[in-house]
């Protein structure tokens, strides 16, 4: 990850300079990478998983745990476990590596290299996620003070109105600022004030490459709509700061944790030192859809999303389609947030760190990858808005849902499209609490394109018409030994074919009916995989397991099964010391710590929310960290 560069940062004062710098150079940077790359066609599948981790210490004798601040430390302790792990394994590339994230108390890690579309590689993430460890988290400084009011769960005893008797009221940094103490903290909401309040926000996130960028743009719209619906079924985050809140997710409380858009920027100003008013902050829900094929009707990109003009005309000089160079101008109207003195003067032809700067600090729920310079790396995609899960198993199963669901995305040619304002509100209702049980969410009604039949009224469900033996017959097709990754392009509908309004084209639906299916009208996300399944071969075993994977989430969207948000807090209300007074004490935060730990490792049951027996044993190497 470009940013995570160990080199001189610029104060902010020194960097301002440069912005334009680095975005002049970052889009010549682009223009290379598009001149080399822009035709290269037939990657196959590779992927994987990223998950954040906070390092969380025990003190079993005050029965505290608390962040741990000892990344460097842990690091060097567990590449030396991974090194042991490596001289004792006959496959080198299974060994998960770990990487610092921003904050002191957080690691990353990904497989030691990515999957591929074998079934018996995808199978295998649960296994690699096995060997890494810990619980975890993100965190991200940002250079000025930010209010975040989370609405607070209101339970039988909480105080009305709630006013957090921690907020430090008197500090001079209010007194500073009157408008922030006047109006800053809300009563009934737990309040954020700056740095360090990404808790609870570990994100999991997957990274497909794709058979060439026509492809990587129809999957990054695809997975757009996918992205706050895949937030609401992981939702993990009900604790805030030692209070219960009225929300489920990290979303917004990281998007605000990292907002650094000024007062003119965010429309509180009229402008004057800055060039753009900006709905979102730079962590945000995707405001454009990018693809050029036709399923992707203008009409969709029904929000304000400011762009860089003289940058959208530079791209489109160099022949780049409208679509595409509206999304890179979007994007570049951040400035860099990070510049390294090292590196302020590159090579445009051979580095892509200045178009990373930019890029890699837009933190959308999807992200659009360009292949790296001089490497083998393909054109990708990122999904990004899934919580981390408490359990290996769950995040294999949703890594596993997530690549399959791409599968079939492009097999079936499904169309997903929903207007982004759409999306957006869904992020809105993806976060409330318990939104798999209470929420709808915008969803196309028909998903087959015109002249695409669904998988599952045809007994051949290749999503190709098969070939008839003399009989009158259809020649089964043979199955394919691995995943794909190059699939045909949606068949254009016939002359004449006329395309309704757009708001005829999406209902509400539940989680359950778009996981589960509604009656005749939809399928679901599920039976679409298990159509697209029909096409692989794979063994029992490997079968056996991808059913309990997709029962896993099947269970989730139906309600069966909770979220861990929901256990989460009921959880803390069960607890014999919780005062129903929306607090969360040290000593219930030890517990639930302990709990999530000990239903990991398999000695601690929750039907309610995992499967029994689905969690298995860590390898002991990992342990006693
Ligand atoms: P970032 O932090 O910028 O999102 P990372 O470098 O941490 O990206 O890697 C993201 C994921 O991409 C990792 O899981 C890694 O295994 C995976 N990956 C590596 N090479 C490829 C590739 N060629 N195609 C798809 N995924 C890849
Ligand atoms: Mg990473
Ligand atoms: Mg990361
Ligand atoms: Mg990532």
């Amino acid at each position: 990850m470009g940013l995570l560069y160990l080199g001189t940062p610029l104060a902010w004062d020194d960097a301002k300079q440069y912005a334009d710098h680095v975005r002049t150079h970052g889009i010549t940077q682009f223009l290379h990478i598009w001149d080399n790359l822009k035709d290269r066609y037939g990657d196959e599948l590779l992927w994987g998983d990223e998950v954040e981790y906070m390092v969380v210490a025990f003190d079993n004798e005050d029965k505290n745990a608390k962040l741990s601040l000892r990344q460097t430390e842990i690091l060097a302790k567990l590449q030396s476990i991974v090194n042991d792990i490596a001289a004792d394994s006959e496959d080198q590339a299974s060994v998960p590596t770990f990487h610092p994230e921003y904050g002191r108390f957080m690691l990353e890690s990904t497989p030691g290299s990515p999957y591929t579309g074998e079934v018996r590689d995808v199978l295998s993430v649960e296994e690699n996620m096995r060997y890494r460890t810990l619980t975890a988290n993100i965190r991200r400084r940002r250079g000025s003070k930010v209010a975040i009011n989370l609405p607070l769960f209101i339970d039988d005893r909480t105080p009305r109105p709630f006013v957090d008797p921690t907020i430090p009221w008197q500090r001079s940094i209010y007194s500073e600022d009157p408008e922030a103490r006047q109006g800053a903290a809300l009563l009934d909401h737990i309040y954020m004030d700056a740095m360090g309040f990404g808790m609870g926000c570990s994100c999991l996130q997957l990274t497909f490459q794709s058979c060439n960028i026509t492809h990587a743009r129809r999957l990054y719209d695809a997975l757009v709509p996918i992205a706050p619906i895949m937030l609401a079924l992981t939702a993990a985050s009900p604790l805030w700061r030692g209070y219960i809140a009225d929300v489920d997710c990290r979303w917004d409380v990281v998007a605000a944790s990292v907002d650094d858009r000024t007062e003119e920027e965010r429309g509180l100003k009229p402008l004057k030192e800055n060039r753009f008013r900006i709905p979102k902050s730079r962590y945000g829900s995707v405001s454009l859809y990018i693809s050029d094929e036709w399923l992707n009707r203008p009409e969709y990109n029904d929000i304000e999303a400011p762009f860089d003009e003289a940058i959208f005309g530079r791209l489109q000089e160099h022949g780049i389609d409208a679509a595409l160079a509206k999304h890179i101008s979007h994007l570049f109207i951040r400035d860099p947030i990070v510049i390294f003195s090292e590196t302020i003067h590159q090579d445009d032809k051979t580095s892509n760190d200045h178009f990373e700067n930019i890029q890699s600090t837009n933190w959308q729920t999807v992200r659009f990858k360009p292949p790296p310079v001089n490497s083998p790396i393909g054109w990708r995609v990122e999904f990004r808005s899934m919580e981390v899960q408490p359990t290996d198993f769950e995040n294999a199963a949703f890594a596993v849902f997530v690549v399959l669901l791409s599968r079939a995305i492009l097999n079936y040619s499904l169309n997903l499209y929903v207007p982004i304002s759409k999306v957006d509100e869904n992020m809105a209702r993806s976060q409330r609490r318990d939104a798999v049980n209470t929420e709808k969410f915008f969803f196309r009604k028909e998903v087959f394109p015109p002249g695409v039949p669904s998988p599952l009224s045809t007994p051949n469900s290749s999503g190709a018409s098969s070939p008839i033996d003399p009989t009158g017959h259809a020649i089964p097709r043979p199955k394919s030994k691995k995943l794909g990754n190059c699939f045909a392009p949606a068949p254009k509908p016939d002359a004449g074919h006329e395309l309704g309004p757009i708001d005829d084209e999406y209902d509400e639906y539940s989680l359950n009916e778009i996981f589960n299916g509604k009656g005749e009208a939809f399928p679901g996300l599920i039976q679409l995989i298990y159509a697209y399944l029909e096409t692989i071969d794979i063994s029992e075993t490997e079968r056996h397991r991808i059913d309990e994977y997709l029962d896993l989430i099947k269970r989730r969207a139906s309600g069966a099964l909770q979220t861990p948000a929901t256990w989460i807090r009921n959880f803390v209300r069960s607890h014999p010391a919780y005062k129903f007074d929306s607090v969360v004490s040290q000593e219930i935060n030890y517990d639930l710590m302990v709990a999530v730990d000990e239903i990991e490792r398999g000695v601690r049951q929750a039907p309610e929310f995992i499967p029994p027996h689905h969690v298995k044993c860590k390898p002991n190497k990992t342990n006693g960290i």
